[in-house]
């Protein structure tokens, strides 16, 4: 399980980091090289679940002929250096669903008062949450035919306008 955690933004403060020593990390998870600026990502490793970072040479942090290199691992601080790179097309879709899925979770509870019933078995619970689920469809139809009707319409504007 990959946990899609949202950023606390409000620090504003670079903190130290738990392996570079003279390397610190933005609020964001980017590590800054000690001359201060950002290190530009710089590939993967899959297996060890490293992200890689590397400051240019002309930034002048080091002598190394290809600049400064950086390693962030998820299990130093899952919430800053996920597995999945925050913003990637992969994050923002599971993130999506993510959201969809506690939509429908508040939708259940609070607009179908899924824990308002006051019965104590669990068929009654089957049953109510049931009827819950049979009217989150019904809400999902009605949106879905609204837009293809919609489609439809259109097209037949078209059609009366040719
Ligand atoms: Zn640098």
């Amino acid at each position: 399980m990959e946990p899609f955690i949202d950023l606390n933004v409000r620090s504003k403060k670079n903190l130290p980091s738990k392996s570079g020593g003279d390397i610190e990390i933005s609020p964001t998870g980017i590590p800054i090289c000690p001359n201060g600026s950002k290190m530009k990502p710089n590939g993967f490793d899959k297996k060890l679940h490293r992200r890689k970072w590397r400051s240019t040479p002309a930034c002048g942090c080091s002598t190394a002929k290809y600049g400064r290199t950086f390693d962030t691992k998820t299990k130093d601080d899952p919430r800053l250096f996920p597995k999945t790179s925050r913003g990637s097309e992969r994050w923002n879709l599971v993130y999506k669903r993510r959201t969809s899925i506690e939509r429908s979770n508040k939708r259940e509870k609070v607009d179908y008062k899924l824990e308002s019933g006051r019965h104590r078995s669990t068929l009654m619970w089957y049953i109510r949450i049931y009827a819950t689920m049979i009217c989150q469809h019904m809400d999902a139809w009605y949106v879905h035919q609204e837009q293809e009707l919609g489609r439809v319409r259109l097209e037949m504007d078209a059609f009366i306008a040719a």
